[in-house]
């Protein structure tokens, strides 16, 4: 079997659309849903802004900024974007993954 060419990172316009669709849900329902990852209160004490503190991240599909690309933002890499690497919670993912890497 011959290795998947990306990391992970790209995504099939229907696992796009799915994360559209679960991002659509009720937050109670996104809660539970399996793709949720929860948050670590303890790690986000850096977030200051009051009612603004994630229960947990859900994939989130957008489309590159720059080139148009469909990208997800996965919740686990938003769980370490703002808990390990303390981004402000207000920051979110505007372009790809390869637009971002192309930055100087
Ligand atoms: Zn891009």
């Amino acid at each position: 079997m011959k290795a998947a060419r990306d990391a992970g990172r790209a995504s099939s316009l229907a696992a796009w659309r799915e994360a559209r669709r679960i991002a659509g849900l009720h937050p109670t329902q996104q809660k539970s849903h399996p793709s949720a990852v929860p948050a670590d209160p303890s790690k986000l004490s850096h977030v200051t802004t009051y009612g603004t503190l994630p229960d947990f991240y859900i994939d989130r599909p957008f489309i590159c900024r720059r080139c148009g690309k469909h990208e997800i933002w996965k919740a686990r890499d938003q769980k370490w974007y703002y808990e390990e690497a303390k981004a402000h919670i207000d920051a979110i993912a505007v372009e790809c993954h390869e637009c971002r890497t192309r930055n100087d």
